[in-house]
């Protein structure tokens, strides 16, 4: 299997190439030149999701370096549950918040990091990951990589600008994981990582490299969990589902629509967004216009130029097919903590804020059964918002609180990119 850039198709690459290198030296993004299907897999007969990881990804690392390495590495990085729960007769909710760092991304850079780990195992060179954060992201890479040999990860936050528990974070893992907090914004941190890559001394001497969402390693894990519900509904229920994707960059939805490619049984994809209406403002107006993002309460997915745009461009160019395959609607902060306190009341049951987006989604669906919401992140996260709402403790989960009792430490630092590499 080769992966092509979105922006020419004559180049090509193989998976563990396309990993390492992040980009497409055209600035595009890697995508499967085809997909692989999932007819030949006989998924009622795998027994664990480390297994049915393995299954599904195999045609895409067929003639890799890896080859050998990924039952492996789907081990190692697929080390937690992912259960599909019943939260109404047939309204389900997929929870993927059961990684170390109780988000999604655990998904994606734990198999990143075991990949790279591997990789270089057999080519031996130096490795220093960069990564810029605005809060999840950095976590799950810091996690994901902590403890991985011959890998030195720098993670950059803004100062006073993540939440406390986020800032814990980003910043207990001592080792191989170096936290920078930045005084500035953002942007700032974005900045001095692309300074840091034109820098071409630095980036040479450093082995630099990143771990963003638009890796095809953080990507390709992502299809695996929508295969897995996708049979584990169809084969409960003998209907095909819809998923409901709380989105931002659409990585995650991303991997959705892979798995719908390769033949998994899904009715329809909707993505649900916060007041961000990139993508709704599209559907409806048939013109792109990306633009700078706003604050919401659903904070991780405040994205005004979804760079995964482009892998789903890719799939779907014309606006008419577009309109077919994707919906998109977008859900304001008052309907945001209304639902929070909506389902809590009714159900009993905590989400967070970005999943209180999708959750509205199909609660204003004409019928909402067979419907399957995609829960990004556990509500223990961000419990400032949810708790006054549903006016009780969210009890924090294992994994988050071994790490809030972590020592932490980190180093302050201006603009600069070059504070980073002086030791
Ligand atoms: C990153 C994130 C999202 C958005 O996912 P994308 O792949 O960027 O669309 C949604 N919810 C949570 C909790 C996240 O951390």
């Amino acid at each position: 299997m080769k992966f092509v850039s979105t922006r020419n198709a004559s180049l090509q690459v193989t998976a563990s190439e396309a990993i390492l290198q992040g980009l497409a030296p055209d600035g595009g993004l890697y995508v499967p030149e085809s997909f692989p299907s999932l007819a030949t897999v006989n998924v009622h007969e795998i027994s664990s999701y480390p297994e049915l990881a393995f299954e599904v990804l195999a045609p895409f690392f067929e003639d890799d370096v890896l080859k050998d390495d990924l039952a492996e590495i789907c081990i190692d990085a697929f080390n937690f549950p992912v259960p599909l729960v019943k939260l109404h007769e047939k309204q389900m909710i997929l929870e993927l918040y059961h990684g170390p760092t109780a988000a999604f991304k655990d998904f994606g850079a734990r198999f990143l990091a075991s990949s790279m780990e591997k990789l270089l195992k057999k080519q031996p060179r130096k490795l220093t990951i960069l990564v810029a954060t605005s809060g999840d992201t950095g976590g799950a890479v810091a996690s994901a990589f902590a403890g991985r040999k011959g890998i030195e990860v720098k993670v950059l936050f803004p100062k006073g600008r993540v939440s406390a528990r986020q800032q814990q974070q980003l910043t207990c893992w001592g080792g191989n994981i170096k936290a920078y907090e930045v005084d500035g914004s953002f942007d700032d941190c974005q900045k001095m990582v692309k300074d840091a890559f034109m820098d071409a001394k630095v980036s040479k001497e450093w082995g630099l490299s990143s771990a963003n969402s638009i890796n095809l390693g953080r990507l390709l894990p992502q299809s695996v969990y929508y295969v897995y519900a996708s049979y584990l509904y169809h084969g409960a229920y003998g209907v095909k589902p819809t998923f409901i994707i709380p989105s931002g960059n659409v990585g995650n939805s991303c991997g959705a629509y892979w798995a719908f490619s390769m033949g998994s049984p899904i009715e329809r994809i909707a993505l649900a967004v916060n007041a961000n209406k990139t993508i709704p403002d599209y559907l409806k107006e048939g013109e792109y216009k990306p633009r700078q993002s706003i604050a919401t309460l659903a904070n991780a997915m405040d994205v005004g130029s979804p760079s995964n745009m482009e892998r789903l461009f890719n799939l779907y160019g014309d606006i008419a097919t577009f309109r077919k395959m994707v919906s998109a609607t977008s859900v304001d902060d008052e309907s945001i903590k209304a639902t929070i306190k909506e389902v809590y009341d009714e159900l009993g049951y905590v989400i967070c804020p970005h999943t209180a987006t999708a959750e509205r989604v199909r609660r204003d669906l004409p019928s909402s059964d067979d419907t399957i919401v995609v829960s990004t992140a556990h509500p223990a996260k961000f419990e400032a918002v949810v708790e006054p709402l549903i006016g009780t403790q969210i009890p924090v989960p294992e994994a988050l609180a071994s790490l809030l009792a972590k020592k932490s430490e980190f180093k302050s630092v201006g603009c600069d990119y070059r504070e980073l590499f002086a030791e």
